[in-house]
């Protein structure tokens, strides 16, 4: 595999996530600022030794992805909430969720058993065409997903997907569908994310606001003093991995979002949308990392 020479620093990534996401469970409240879950979250990483792979998205209901909080966002937890969170080691990242129904909803831990059982389901099919030794390819993972959500009366949704992982690359270019998309791509040995998503629209999602997530696509200097020393700051701590407004705010205050907005327009970074359901109905997420190699398989979250 590429990432053979980091492969212990993505095992132990995805033993701080595992560690985080257990402690997690057990915080996260109805009621609580978005921002004190997430600050939470990422201190934790920070404390165990690894760093965020990306904010933490915690996206509510009908907000599929891409919700972190900003620096004076009120939100407070409800709902159908997806907890979404990455470990890096060495640049190495891992990506997992979870979903919680935070006002005892039949139909939200309907959605999150779904999520849940399709994950289970593509591991196990994988685990198995490694053993027999049979190729694995991208479609079929998506089918198995797509047939266990409907199994619970949802539909996946069919324009976001699981993803290969490489150091310094969350998304490195295969994708791992949530359905049978009839192109057949086949698996090699990598590092990949698997997320099902489950609602009860019809699967699809759109873009929304700008979230304040953000990632480098243009090392171009910006004009201003203040901006490159920003701007150099990113790129030493985060690469190209994503980072948000509210992480820029922490270290340079509101002269930091300034910059942040000349470098958006100055063409150096993405600024990720919020990715909403199409017809506003509620979404469930789960995801797990797995390392797949020729006769063997981890999941490494
Ligand atoms: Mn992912
Ligand atoms: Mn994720």
């Amino acid at each position: 595999m590429k990432n053979k020479e980091n492969k212990e620093d993505f095992f132990e990534a995805g033993r701080i996530a595992r560690k985080v996401k257990e402690w997690a469970k057990t915080f996260i409240k109805k009621d609580m600022f978005l921002i004190e879950i997430a600050e939470k979250i990422e201190e934790k990483i920070f404390e165990l030794g690894g760093k965020p792979a990306f904010p933490v998205n915690l996206s509510i209901d009908k907000i599929a992805a891409h919700y972190t909080p900003s620096y004076n966002d009120k939100t407070v937890a409800r709902g159908l909430l997806k907890v979404d969170f990455g470990v890096h080691v060495n640049g190495c990242p891992v990506d997992n969720s979870f979903s919680l129904d935070l006002e005892n909803s039949k139909e939200n831990k309907k959605l999150i058993e779904a999520c849940e059982k399709a994950l289970e389901a593509s591991i196990s099919f994988i685990k198995e065409k490694i053993e027999s030794k049979e190729k694995i390819k991208t479609n079929e993972i998506g089918e198995i997903i797509q047939k266990k959500i409907e199994s619970f009366g949802f539909y996946p949704i069919v324009n976001l997907s699981g993803h290969s992982i490489e150091k310094y690359n969350l998304h490195s270019g295969i994708s791992i569908p949530n359905f049978n998309e009839k192109k057949e791509v086949e698996i090699e040995d990598g590092i990949y994310a698997i997320e099902p998503f489950a609602t009860t629209g019809t699967g699809k999602v759109h873009d929304g606001n700008f979230s304040g997530i953000y990632k480098v696509i243009s090392e171009k200097q910006p004009r201003s003093e203040k901006s490159r020393e920003v701007f150099k700051f990113i790129l030493e701590e985060y690469k190209t991995l994503p980072f948000c407004s509210r992480w820029i705010y922490k270290k340079f205050g509101s002269t930091g979002l300034l910059s942040l907005k000349e470098l958006e327009s100055n063409g150096n970074l993405h600024h990720f949308k919020h990715l909403l359901e199409s017809e506003g109905s509620k979404v469930s997420q789960a995801e797990h990392t797995i390392l797949i190699e020729k006769d063997n398989f981890f999941v490494l979250t």
